[in-house]
């Protein structure tokens, strides 16, 4: 098994800058989920590492190999892309073992390597069956096979789960994530799906415009985004954001809008943010971190605000509100027993020790 390097890698294609400097380090053995949305430049990082695409500037290595120089076949590197691709006259017998025969092993190896293979993936009963008389999960599994049985270094995996329905989806993520327990490769997974990645990766590595913008464990960047970008992207439905005004006031530091809110920050998330007296800020605040007043006890202080209920979506197991505070709309997560109507007016509490704030002119994060 090996780590992927990326040491400031940029891509352009003609003008475009699909990557930036990019510089990565994926541990041995470790599942990173590549985020951002389209036309980020997710893709493009793994045909770059599969060798489809050369760097305009910077290098990439594979172990302890620059691979810069190195034919796709020689990287040792296997690719599940969105489309599964299999050979739709060849049984899945056959499109799992062509790989091998192509590298022309032994008949009995490669009977063996594909029975392994196919137990693992729970496919050893579909394996005469050719591509049409399967089902999609069942093809996904198939395309999953085709790249395991090579036992390669390294795994790039582009959107493979998104044409399956939900049920599937969440079900084959699982399995996914059992499979990369028990094989151990490194694996690169890239998604649009922020859900998908916060569930799978040991990292997440989250672009924008070909730009790194952050790369951390799931909860990190949950709780702790370095930017703006990166808070609003990661987790759903997303962060709120208002901009604020930071003001003291006998020794405490509150941040407000005239008219609409007034929250005191607790004295351990003021950090950095004592500079910005006086100044505008972006706060945000995750529609978890926001109670129905009606539903919440414990009341941090000077955390109440009111605002008007715009709509309201019911979805079960927890009602979504959008609430309109001035010029914004506001999500807040409330139970499914939150009693209230459209155009009504309500009090809602801030968790404040939950407080995101970021610079209004770089988009950074304030504290992180
Ligand atoms: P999506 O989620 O939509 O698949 P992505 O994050 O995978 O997007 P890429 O496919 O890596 O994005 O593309 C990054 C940028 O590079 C985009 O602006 C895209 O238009 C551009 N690009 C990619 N391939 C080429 C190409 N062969 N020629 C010109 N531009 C390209």
């Amino acid at each position: 098994m090996a780590r992927v390097i990326f040491d400031r890698v940029t891509k352009m294609f003609g003008s475009v800058v699909a990557l930036h400097e990019l510089e990565i380090e994926v541990h041995d053995r470790e599942f990173l989920a590549m985020v951002g949305p389209s036309g980020c430049g997710k893709t493009t990082t793994l045909r770059l590492v599969a060798g489809l695409e050369q760097p305009t500037s910077g290098h990439i290595y594979i172990g302890n190999r620059l691979v810069d120089d190195l034919a796709p076949k020689d990287r040792d590197v296997a690719m599940v892309f969105q489309s599964y691709a299999l050979y739709p006259h060849m049984s899945a017998y056959d499109n799992i073992s062509h790989p091998l025969k192509l590298r022309g092993l032994p008949k009995v190896e490669i009977q063996q390597r594909v029975q392994r293979t196919a137990q693992l993936l729970g496919v050893a009963e579909l394996l005469d069956r050719r591509p049409s008389e399967l089902s999609g999960g069942e093809r996904q599994r198939i395309a999953l096979g085709r790249a395991i049985v090579r036992d390669p270094q390294v795994f790039l995996m582009d959107e493979p789960l998104s044409n399956l329905d939900m049920k599937l989806r969440v079900r084959t993520r699982a399995e996914l994530i059992r499979l990369h327990e028990q094989l151990g490769a490194t694996t690169i997974y890239v998604t649009h799906d922020q859900q998908e990645a916060m569930t799978m990766g040991d990292r997440i590595a989250v672009l924008n415009h070909g730009v790194l913008q952050q790369m951390g464990a799931p909860t990190v960047l949950y709780n702790r985004p370095g930017n703006q970008f990166v808070a609003g992207f990661i987790g759903s439905p997303a962060m709120n954001f208002l901009t604020a005004t930071v003001a003291p006031e006998g020794g405490r530091l509150f941040v407000e809008s005239t008219g609409l809110f007034r929250l005191e920050v607790p004295q351990e998330r003021v950090g950095r943010l004592d500079r910005y007296l006086g100044q505008q800020v972006i706060i945000g605040l995750r529609p978890e971190n926001l109670f129905v007043e009606t539903e919440i006890e414990r009341r941090p202080p000077n955390s109440r605000f009111e605002a008007t209920v715009d709509l309201i979506e019911p979805l079960g197991n927890e009602t979504l509100l959008y609430l309109r505070l001035g010029a914004d709309l506001l999500t807040v997560r409330a139970s499914p027993e939150v009693d209230l109507s459209r155009g009504r007016r309500t009090g809602i509490i801030a968790d404040t020790a939950k407080l995101h704030f970021f610079d209004i002119q770089t988009q950074r994060a304030i504290n992180y």
